[in-house]
């Protein structure tokens, strides 16, 4: 089968690698891709954007499966443009996406089916918003109700930051991403990833993970895209990943079916870990980058069964093999991210997949043949391990080995479980 992927990631380079290795894949496409993704696909120039471009790439190419790499063409209503037009497409509808692209849409949901979160105010009115602080405790969670790259979350330690950031909020700073808000009660406890497969009616979990947004070691400094992640996170405990599946995803997929908006793909929950239990901070409707990278590297099912059995509904009876061993990703970023990232520096990859680590490209791209930084986070260079300390020294033996001068990557990927497991 003739398959086409859609992103340009770490996160798109770990699928279409995973991609390729399926008996099932005839030929792989890329859109647009990155040097990394044309080792495992053939790279073509197309516009997510521009639906009717993508159908006809599909016809013409005989695609049998779009992968959809990213949020953007899924809250753009690609999926459901695909679907009508008969391509089977791995991710969930326009509507079905809202659980990422309306936070505001997910809380409902969650107080509708009785899913525990954080308590919270939606409005779209500054005066109600302003008036709705009274009613929670520093430090105030605000967001943004849309998708904004990240950044729509603000976290204020007192009521004058919390009123001027709503003011920044109603004022467009994050443009239509801002005309309704969110203010929500403060969850304390350790953050963990947990995703599941679903084809809308039948829920197949797909393991844990951990990641660490803050830029500096120690998690200090502005927050980004993720540094690093490691897979799985024990902290999750079979007992709690039990509790999440019956009282979060579970009640999730029902009700999105029970709407009429069936849910198909990957759902990746942000759980915060408190002292009553698990709960849910926030919902993606695709692969976290770079989670979805250590997870890919645990995989031993074959991703074109899985993905077409979510996009078929046929997922009843289809079981995802993960290796019991740890994955640990490095993220390896230009120096200046996650402000603005110096372009152009050279890399040099040493061989170093040669002894054993993996290297998903991101923000790379070549220039007269040679490998240059293009991006923010630039290489994700991923290792397994018996755990995550043995994990993590094998991702940084490899880090050693690249010569990256105008990049850096932060040095304490998976701390927290280091320090756990010398305990
Ligand atoms: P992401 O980049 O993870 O998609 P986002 O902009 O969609 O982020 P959230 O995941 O909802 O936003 O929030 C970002 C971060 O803010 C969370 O990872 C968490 O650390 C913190 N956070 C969000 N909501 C709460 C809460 N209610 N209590 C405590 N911390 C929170």
């Amino acid at each position: 089968m003739n398959i086409l992927l859609l992103g340009s990631g770490g996160r798109e380079h770990a699928l279409a690698w995973k991609l390729a290795q399926s008996p099932a894949c005839t030929r792989l496409y890329a859109a647009p891709g990155n040097p990394g993704i044309a080792e495992e696909a053939e790279l073509v120039a197309l516009d997510a954007t521009d639906h009717g471009a993508v159908i006809a790439f599909c016809e013409a190419h005989e695609i049998g499966l779009v992968v959809i790499g990213p949020e953007a063409p899924l809250v753009d209503g690609l999926s459901d443009a695909l679907r009508e037009a008969g391509v089977p497409v791995f991710g969930p509808s326009q509507a079905a996406a809202q659980l990422e692209g309306s936070k505001g849409f997910t809380k409902d949901l969650c107080a509708r089916a009785g899913i525990p979160t954080a308590g919270y105010v939606r409005t779209s009115s500054l005066e109600e918003a302003r008036a709705a602080l009274a009613r929670f405790a520093a430090p105030y969670v605000l967001k943004a109700d849309g998708l904004a790259a990240g950044k729509g979350v603000v976290i204020a330690a007192t009521l004058e930051e919390a009123e001027a950031a709503l003011a920044d909020m109603f004022g467009g700073a994050f443009g239509g991403a801002g005309a309704q808000v969110v203010i929500e009660e403060f969850m304390q406890g350790e953050e963990a990833s947990f995703f599941a497969l679903t084809d809308g009616t039948t829920i197949v979990p797909f393991g844990s993970a951990q990641d660490h947004k803050r830029v500096g070691d120690g998690d200090v400094g502005p927050n980004t895209g993720g540094m690093g992640a490691y897979s799985p996170a024990p902290v999750l405990t079979p007992e709690l990943q039990a509790r999440v599946m019956a009282e979060i995803i579970e009640p999730t997929v029902r009700t999105m079916r029970e709407d009429g908006n069936p849910y198909q793909g990957v759902l990746f929950a942000g759980l915060m870990l408190t002292a009553d239990g698990p709960k849910l901070i926030e919902y993606n409707a695709r692969f976290g980058d770079p989670e979805c990278q250590v997870l890919m590297m645990r995989l031993e099912s074959d991703l074109v069964t899985l993905m077409l059995a979510c996009a078929k509904g046929t997922l009843a009876g289809v079981e995802v093999a993960l290796s019991s061993e740890t994955a640990l990703t490095v993220v390896m970023a230009a120096k200046g991210y996650p402000g603005t990232p110096e372009k152009g520096g050279a890399i040099d990859l040493n061989d170093t997949e040669a002894n054993s680590a993996k290297i998903f490209h991101a923000g790379t791209a070549l220039k007269d043949g040679a490998l240059v930084a293009n991006g923010g986070r630039v290489l994700n260079v991923t290792a397994m391990g018996r755990n995550v300390t043995e994990a993590q020294r094998i991702a940084y033996e490899a880090v050693d080995r690249i010569s990256f001068p105008t990049g850096f990557c932060r040095r304490d990927i998976g701390w927290r479980e280091v320090a756990r497991e010398a305990s």
